[in-house]
């Protein structure tokens, strides 16, 4: 097969009480990212766009990972978590069988940015106990990869550092990657695995295909790629660069759920509204 690009746009849209955020990719294109589901950009200097933030609500079927790059996050959940997603952190969330909870975004001076990707769980997952992995900052280690590039190894392993997010159902690799001006990206794919780019700031070009570059809010798509090749000319270039083993089974999706079957999501929304939805709410204390 031969390598392709697919370069998809983030759209704007609103979520929870009314976050104005960009999606890159969600519903209509997770068929394309499979083991992803949904990726949303949520950035604003103002606080009236986010300050509504996600008040309660349910997960089933799916792991959420939240990375701030700045701002402040306040959460709590059904298992008793409670605590704050602060400039740099990482919240990485297993739903599993059912959590309820709550993002805040607090009031922040200058600009708010971070990002949440949904992750698909198989089937034999969908009904796991949910867990939480909350990473601080300086967890997570930052590398020199090449001249002029750095990144940061959230989650999966790069010459040898290891993210800290671990266990990860579909085994994913999650990095922050920056490169100076004039400075060439190579990165080699796991065999099988989908991979796509997230672009956060400046602008970069992505080979095979692209002969203009690609700028900020841009997902790119890796299909059939052994080896990405990235490089900047006269500007930098941000991006999230996310990889995952794809899972191949039906989706049943609607909201914060996301099942094999109708029937399962039936049975959820019918839990919910019920009052019987969360199995598991962590071990006594
Ligand atoms: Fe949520």
């Amino acid at each position: 097969m031969k390598p392709t690009l697919k370069i998809l746009e983030s759209k704007p849209t609103i979520e929870g009480a009314g976050v104005r955020l960009k999606r890159a990719f969600g519903y209509n294109e997770a068929p394309l990212l499979d083991p992803f589901l949904l990726l949303d950009d949520f950035g604003s200097d103002k606080p009236r766009d986010y300050i509504l933030g996600f008040p309660w609500h349910p997960h089933r079927g799916i792991e959420t990972v939240t990375y701030v790059l700045t701002g402040v996050i306040k959460h709590e959940d059904s298992l008793g978590n409670k605590g704050v997603i602060e400039s740099g952190d990482v919240q990485w969330m297993t739903a599993g069988s059912g959590i309820i909870h709550q993002e805040m975004p607090q009031q922040y001076e200058g600009r708010m940015w971070g990002f949440q990707l949904w992750v698909n769980l198989p089937a034999s997952c969908k009904m796991m106990n949910p867990r939480y992995q909350e990473i601080k900052k300086e967890q997570i280690p930052e590398i020199s990869f090449g001249k002029g590039i750095t990144l940061k190894v959230i989650c999966g392993e790069v010459k040898g550092a290891k993210g800290p997010v671990q266990d990860i159902i579909v085994d994913p690799t999650y990095l922050d990657v920056s490169l100076v001006p004039h400075a060439e990206f190579n990165f080699s794919v796991r065999k099988g695995h989908q991979v796509f780019a997230y672009i956060i700031e400046g602008n970069g070009y992505f080979y095979p295909q692209t002969k203009k570059a690609i700028g900020v809010e841009r997902v790119v798509i890796f299909s059939d790629v052994e080896k990405i090749k990235i490089s900047t000319y006269e500007h930098n270039l941000r991006f999230l660069l996310i990889s995952g083993k794809p899972i191949k089974e039906p989706v049943a999706w609607y909201g914060p759920i996301v099942m094999n079957t109708q029937e399962e999501l039936d049975v959820a929304f019918e839990e919910y509204r019920t009052g019987t939805f969360i199995k598991y709410r962590g071990e006594k204390k």
